[in-house]
């Protein structure tokens, strides 16, 4: 075997760019995941690898065969959805890796309850690999578990859902949450990118600009949530979803009306927005303050 993965000076993959992050894509392509789940092999000789995905075989012999024979130390997992983390455990058991990542909240639907991390990791937090580091980010609002990881020696982002190339992500309250997930657009606008490595899609080369996109995004759907509020007068998320979304294909309307759910949160909380707390979500009336 030779003594690196790396041919001199090439990229291990040109999607990336990056002569030690290779990107493979698992066949999960779906209304929610795009053209599927991004898992990131990085490294030259002991690697680690970002979201092993769904438990597929297909996928796990795919990331296998990546390995060619070359020890994996490290399974990095930005967030425990089912997209995302439970091929870890499998994973696991073949290579014996140490899972990096935050434990699934408890009772929070769509998550993989039955993904373990190897120890309670601080956000900020820097892993020394073999060669480069990668550094923890706590970035929650889409989910509250959720991580970025910073490839510190190549300033390359992995955003898992936090950012993804194509779409916006949902926002899933009570556990997700909209002022969280605006705070940790702030938090990652001010660190020296550059580039954005999603969960979803392409590698983005443009990190400030594709954030500033994403910011105004939040910001002009909330000004409509506010405009459909006032308008509406006192109404229920059905009726406040089609007008406020009404840029939305319907079949997408049931996840729009979860992200919506968020804005109403954030505008409860900020004073502009009140319900009457009726228990039953779908019933409870909205009305602007
Ligand atoms: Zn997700």
């Amino acid at each position: 075997m030779e003594n690196s993965r790396f041919i001199a000076g090439q990229p291990v993959d040109v999607s990336t760019g990056s002569i030690r992050v290779q990107r493979l894509l698992c066949p999960n392509a779906s209304v929610m995941t795009g053209p599927g789940t991004n898992t990131y092999l990085i490294g030259e000789r002991e690697l680690a690898l970002i979201d092993p995905g769904p438990a597929i075989p297909a996928h796990n012999s795919a990331i296998i065969e990546a390995l060619a024979g070359w020890p994996l130390k490290w399974i990095f997992v930005t967030h425990t959805h089912g997209d995302h983390s439970p091929g870890t455990a499998a994973l696991k058991a073949l290579t014996g890796a140490q899972v990096v990542g935050l434990s699934p909240p408890e009772g929070a639907a769509y998550q993989d309850h039955g993904f373990v991390p190897d120890r309670v990791y601080r956000d900020g937090e820097s892993i020394q690999c073999d060669g480069f580091s990668m550094r923890l980010v706590h970035t929650p609002g889409h989910v509250s578990n959720h991580l970025c990881f910073l490839l510190e020696e190549d300033a390359i982002l992995f955003t898992g859902d936090h950012i993804l190339q194509g779409t916006t992500p949902v926002i899933l309250p009570p556990d997700g949450d909209m002022t969280d997930y605006m705070n940790s657009l702030e938090q990652l606008r001010q660190m020296p990118l550059k580039a954005l490595a999603p969960g979803h899609g392409e590698v983005m080369t443009e990190p400030v600009q594709m954030i500033d996109t994403l910011i105004r995004h939040r910001q002009r759907r909330e000004q409509k949530v506010v405009k459909s509020l006032g308008a509406l007068n006192s109404c229920t998320l059905n009726e406040l979803v089609l007008l406020a979304y009404d840029d939305v294909p319907a079949h997408l309307i049931p996840w729009a009306k979860k992200t919506l759910l968020a804005h109403l949160y954030k505008l409860q909380r900020d004073g502009r927005a009140r319900s009457d707390g009726a228990e039953n979500i779908e019933e409870c009336l909205w009305e602007i303050m």
